[in-house]
């Protein structure tokens, strides 16, 4: 019983295996940006729409549409636990997901937890041991606030996770080519830097001077990746897709990019129903 995931909303569902499928998944999901909608689903015709389109990746993916669960995402740090209470939970409107919520475990089968993104990071969990899977929504304010760190542990007290078992993958976002930052923003990474004792080497991975002075170009990426070797996963257990959502506008979509109106596409993960092994 493993992991499928992918995102955006068509095809090339996958059942990853291995770190590698893990890889290839994230990838996948370059797959294509087909119904462009071009605004927040504010409208009665936009949100008929972007229920199809839930609809139809819920096929895609071979998890009943029921067990399809939303949140709130509000880029905090704090993660719902989702049981047989709570499953599908926004799948049909925004006002019934989880509230104040940017994270999501879950050990049910059938169960599939997706987040939505246009740049920020989507941060998958698999726990092969205990089967138990975990979904989070990284923006720069998550990222800082370490929501990596808040989903182990997550994990760890229901589950019985270890950390050092997790397979991780850190899915296609906005890049440090196509992410620049400002002084408040590069002053909140160097905290949260300082706070785990990276290396000056991973401090200069994650954090670069920008093309001006007081402009930063800022890897998410990295960063994350750095944060969930810091709260126990091992470095060799982590995928990051190399896509960069505003290199990639088309196949993908970017708030930034696309200043800010473009669509959104859905990171998911979840146990296969039928208890198959892969
Ligand atoms: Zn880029």
């Amino acid at each position: 019983m493993g992991p499928r995931f992918m995102c955006w909303n068509r095809g090339q569902s996958v059942t990853p295996a291995s770190r590698q499928a893990l890889r290839r998944a994230t990838e996948a999901s370059a797959s294509l940006r087909t119904a462009r909608s071009t605004a927040a689903f504010t409208s009665k015709t936009i949100r008929r729409a972007f229920v199809a389109n839930r609809e139809r990746l819920a096929r895609a993916v071979g998890v009943p549409f029921a067990g399809h669960t939303y949140a709130e995402q509000v880029h905090g740090t704090n993660v719902a636990v989702v049981g047989l209470n709570g499953r599908g939970a926004g799948r049909a409107s925004r006002e019934s997901a989880l509230a104040d919520t940017d994270g999501l475990v879950t050990a049910e089968p059938g169960v599939s937890l997706n987040l939505m993104y246009a740049d920020c990071v989507p941060l998958y969990f698999y726990d092969p041991v205990r089967r138990a899977i975990g979904l989070a929504h990284a923006g720069w304010k998550g990222t800082v606030g370490d929501i990596a760190r808040a989903t182990v542990l997550r994990m760890q007290e229901t589950f019985g996770t270890k950390p050092e078992e997790l397979l991780a993958a850190i899915g296609p976002s906005i890049g440090a080519c196509c992410y620049e930052v400002d002084e408040t923003v590069a002053g909140k990474v160097r905290e949260a830097l300082s706070a785990h004792d990276a290396a000056p080497e991973e401090s200069a991975e994650v954090l670069q001077a920008g093309r001006e002075a007081g402009k930063y170009q800022l890897s998410l990426q990295k960063l994350n990746r750095l944060l969930m070797t810091k709260a126990g996963i091992l470095s060799s257990r982590i995928e990051v897709s190399t896509l960069c959502t505003g290199c990639s506008t088309d196949r993908l979509f970017s708030h930034r990019k696309e200043g800010g109106r473009t669509g959104r596409m859905v990171a998911w993960i979840a146990l296969r129903q039928d208890g198959t092994e892969t």
